[in-house]
């Protein structure tokens, strides 16, 4: 299965984010453009009725004012019926200063034009009768009936030019009473000049920044015919308004011309131009800030992974893939801790492989990986998930057993952990059989604590271990006093190393041959002073397990060499000295360098030495015991197997050690004469030397048959209480001249 590149992913939804970026700016840019869009019409709409209601006031102003100054003119006439023509035209004259439009002034008594001002230029208008003249009639006629002022045209005149005709209506004034009081008297006619009018208004020449339209000939608003501008205006959707004239109305259109929509299309453009541009950022922005993200929650997700594969790493084995020391603990603390709140309880199992270091001695630590995997996998299925299994370290394990229900029910768990290893472990064509020791510790009752815990159920497994009838055990307080006097020992110990407690005792090793002495085995002896003498079957182990051995080991060497060398003068030859080395000095010391220092420091000859090693000492790591046995013959130090016997596979290793002698152990000879199977071993044993031109010492001779049994064996050496006890260092030489004697013992 292939998921895809954490890297592809980021890049697929960047774009997708780009993506949606484009659309929300795309459509953010589409929408301002409308609304903007919608502003300008707006503004321009308003501007054209702007610029349309000042032109109209302009014009409004202008005509009212021009015809409004005339009304003076009528005004005059009506109190003064009989006026002359000079009379008229003096008043035009003084009035004519004061405006712009009105080109001429025409007065008809009745309806017939009787005078023009100026006359030049004129004269046709002189006569012309207005009820006669089909465009004049109407208007004359509707501003003497309603008495006002009333505007009409534009017309175009006879001497060129457009007009518009304001006609005011004159009645006699009241003062003068009488029949004439109000009656009609005639008409004043302004002529207006509209091209003057439409220069003056800016509304000629092309400069207003709109376009115009206006109807409404002769003061009839809407209904009146268009006289500027294009009728077409009207039926688009312009701006209009209304112009009020004496005696009627124009109506006014406009819309924007070009220069006003240009500004707009300009500012238009510029807005989608930006918009163009923030669509493109946005695009980009939206890419970039996604990656951006994405990468961020990419190096988090690296981050997270990594840690948990450094709290993996941190808390599980490597090699099994189970909780290692550490997890166990925080397991085992907050299990603790559950069953102290429910008043529960919980079981600590400790494991240990017997044998296992033999696997990896004789097949390689490949080999030993395989089989620990193959045993945790084996483990693994016989618990249940509430179950934690942890690998303490080598070929220790440990188990928290939570709602352990009884000690049965433990008991049970412990045999199929054991039973497991009933069956040989098959790994590459090679059979192993090794075991487990299973070591028990209970909630609260054996600790409350999970460093007391495993360290009793630790106890408990050393108990399993050397129980030959159970290969597990449940811990018990006298594990734990066994324990407190175990430390107590090696205190003493310590103290007894640096205050001279310990002596050396000499037991001398017979040859029958001579009879003579060819050798003393030095043993260590402690007298306490509170304890008494404690045998160092006792305290050897505890100096062993403690590490002490090492420095006890070196005095014990050196002390012995000092004293076989005291007896240089009195002897002819010095006896061979056999020191024990205890496996922790083989495995842990430096065997060899610490012989090499005594040698040189008490000038005893390398020939006149030799080392004890047990049999189990060598087993524990046959490749360094070789190693060092070899190191020391080179060296011209003799080397002998002690105990030899007691281990099972020792005759097969024997071929490949080059030792010089092996001593039968005491237990077989001590059984001669009592036990056939004992006897046995001692006749293999001879057998096996002979073969493989190795001496012999049997040790523990007490009594004639067994020196007898092991005489006709062929069995020459032979150390015991049967010759002698072990004796101290000053007694030896006379011991030795003694035997020397013939016919002595033997
Ligand atoms: P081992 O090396 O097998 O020593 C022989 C033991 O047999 C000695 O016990 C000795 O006293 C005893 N023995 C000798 N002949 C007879 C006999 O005829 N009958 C009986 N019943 N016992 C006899 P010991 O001195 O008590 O030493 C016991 C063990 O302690 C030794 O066994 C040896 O393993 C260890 N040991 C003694 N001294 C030293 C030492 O200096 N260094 C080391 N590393 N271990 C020592
Ligand atoms: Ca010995
Ligand atoms: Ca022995």
């Amino acid at each position: 299965m292939s998921s895809p590149e954490p890297d592809t992913i980021s890049s697929r939804v960047s774009w997708m984010w780009a993506t949606i970026a484009f659309c929300i700016a795309l459509f953010g840019v589409y929408y301002a453009d409308q609304a903007e869009s919608q502003r300008f019409q707006q503004e321009i709409r308003s501007e054209t009725l702007e610029q349309l209601s000042r032109l109209r006031a302009d014009i409004e102003s202008r005509l009212t004012g021009d015809l409004q100054l005339f009304t003076g003119l009528a005004v005059h006439i009506s109190l003064h019926p009989d006026i002359s023509t000079e009379e008229i035209d003096n008043t035009i004259r003084g009035l004519m200063q004061q405006q712009n439009l009105v080109r001429s002034i025409g007065v008809s008594k009745g309806f017939v034009i009787h005078h023009v001002y100026p006359l030049q230029g004129n004269e046709a208008a002189i006569g012309l009768d207005y009820l006669a003249n089909d465009s004049q009639r109407e208007p004359v006629l509707r501003a003497v009936s309603t008495r006002k002022i009333v505007l009409a045209g534009p017309v175009t005149l006879i001497q060129g030019g457009q007009a518009l005709i304001g006609r005011l209506p004159v009645f006699t004034a009241l003062p003068h009473g009488g029949e004439e009081a109000g009656k009609f008297w005639g008409v004043v006619s302004v002529v207006l000049d509209l091209d003057r009018l439409y220069d003056l208004t800016g509304v000629s020449g092309g400069e207003m920044p709109i376009e115009l339209a206006v109807r409404g000939r002769d003061g009839l608003g809407q209904f009146g015919d268009v006289f500027l501008g294009d009728e077409e205006l009207f039926s688009d959707d312009p701006v209009h308004l209304d112009l009020s004239l004496p005696g009627g109305r124009w109506r006014m259109a406009a819309t924007p011309r070009a220069r006003l929509l240009q500004k707009v299309d300009e500012r238009r453009r510029l807005i989608q131009g930006m918009g163009v541009i923030l669509v493109l950022l946005f695009t980009i922005a939206g890419y970039v800030i996604s990656r951006q993200f994405q990468q961020q929650k990419l190096v988090i997700r690296m981050q997270d992974r990594s840690r948990e594969q450094i709290w993996h790493s941190a808390t599980h084995d490597r090699l099994t893939g189970i909780a290692n020391r550490f997890l166990f603990n925080e397991e085992l603390s907050q299990a603790i801790a559950q069953a102290r709140r429910h008043q529960g309880s919980l079981a600590v199992l400790f494991l240990d492989l017997d044998r296992f270091k033999e696997i990896n001695d004789a097949f390689g630590h490949g080999a030993g990986d395989r089989f620990l995997g193959l045993f945790v996998e084996k483990l693994q299925g016989q618990l249940r998930e509430s179950e934690l299994v942890a690998r303490l370290g080598g070929d220790e394990f440990a188990i928290i057993a939570k709602d352990a229900e009884s000690v049965e029910a433990l008991s049970g768990m412990a045999q199929r952990i054991t039973s497991l290893m009933s069956q040989p472990f098959q790994i590459e064509n090679n059979t192993f059989h090794v075991g487990v020791s299973v070591g028990i510790s209970v909630y609260p009752d054996d600790g409350e604590t999970p460093d007391l815990l495993l360290q009793n159920a630790d106890l408990a497994m050393y108990t399993a271990k050397e129980d030959i009838h159970s290969s597990y055990a449940f811990f018990d307080e006298s594990m734990n006093r066994e324990v407190q006097e175990r430390k107590r020992l090696v205190d003493d110990i310590r103290r007894g190393v640096d205050s001279n407690q310990f002596r050396m005792v000499y037991q001398p090793i017979v040859d029958l041959s001579g009879p003579r002495v060819v050798g003393v085995e030095a043993l260590v002896r402690w007298n306490h002073p509170e304890r008494g003498p404690v045998s160092p079957g006792e305290f050897i182990p505890v100096a062993e397990m403690s590490g002490l051995i090492i420095p006890l080991g070196r005095w014990i060497m050196g002390r012995t060499a000092e004293e076989v060398m005291g007896w240089t003068g009195e002897l002819e030859q010095l006896p061979i000295l056999s020191i024990n080395m205890s496996p922790i000095q083989l495995h842990h010391g430096d065997p060899v360098a610490m012989v090499d220092e005594v040698l040189a420091r008490t000038g005893l000859p390398a020939d006149r030495l030799d080392i004890e090693i047990t049999e189990s000492a060598i087993l524990e790591d046959v490749h360094k015991a070789t190693k060092a046995v070899m190191r020391l013959r080179e060296k011209g130090v003799s080397v002998t197997i002690d105990d030899f016997g007691t281990g099972y596979s020792s005759l097969s290793h024997l071929r490949h050690l080059p030792v010089n002698r092996v001593k039968i152990d005491i237990s077989f000879v001590q059984q001669i004469g009592q036990d056939r199977h004992s006897e046995a071993i001692i006749r293999a044993i001879m057998f096996l030397s002979e073969s493989l031109n190795l001496r012999v010492t049997a040790e523990g001779v007490e009594t004639p048959e067994q020196l007898e049994f092991l005489r006709e064996l062929g069995c020459s050496e032979i150390q015991g209480y049967y010759f002698s006890r072990p004796q101290e260092a000053r007694f030896i030489p006379d011991f030795s001249r003694q035997f020397a004697q013939p016919g002595q013992r033997a």
